[in-house]
């Protein structure tokens, strides 16, 4: 059975479709993913080949270092991708998915980098920087 998960941007421009079981959240508190989302990140992971997105002439990707590129609806400004050089997955973020999405949540990454206008308030694995 397929495991259909749709989202897109706030002004619809953008769609995206998935196939199979999302991954859990991955919390990202570094201040790249802060400033691009006003809080921090959080996103699952699809593989390029289980991804459909509809009207990809509407995305900037913003290079936001040598590894990676950030994608968002350049109509609305919705952040929506986090794609790596070489890599055959791309990170979505958990809002730009329509409910029900079936998100759970995983683990915080960067928090030696994390805000001081917020505490984390669970009991998820945290780590400084990358996943150890
Ligand atoms: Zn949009
Ligand atoms: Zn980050």
């Amino acid at each position: 059975m397929q495991d259909i998960h749709e989202g897109g941007c706030l002004c619809g421009a953008v769609r995206f479709k998935t196939r199979g079981k999302l991954r859990e959240l991955i919390f990202c508190h570094c201040s790249q993913c802060r400033k691009q989302t006003g809080l921090y990140y959080a996103a699952t992971n699809v593989l390029d080949s289980d991804m459909e997105i509809e009207g990809s002439d509407a995305i900037t990707w913003y290079r936001s270092s040598g590894e990676a590129r950030r994608g968002f609806c350049r109509h609305c400004g919705s952040a929506l991708f986090w794609k790596a050089e070489g890599l055959d997955y791309t990170s979505i973020l958990a809002g730009a998915f329509d409910k029900p999405t079936e998100l759970e949540p995983g683990y915080h990454i960067f928090c030696a980098d994390q805000g001081d206008y917020y505490e984390i308030h669970d009991d998820l694995p945290r780590f400084a920087a990358a996943r150890d």
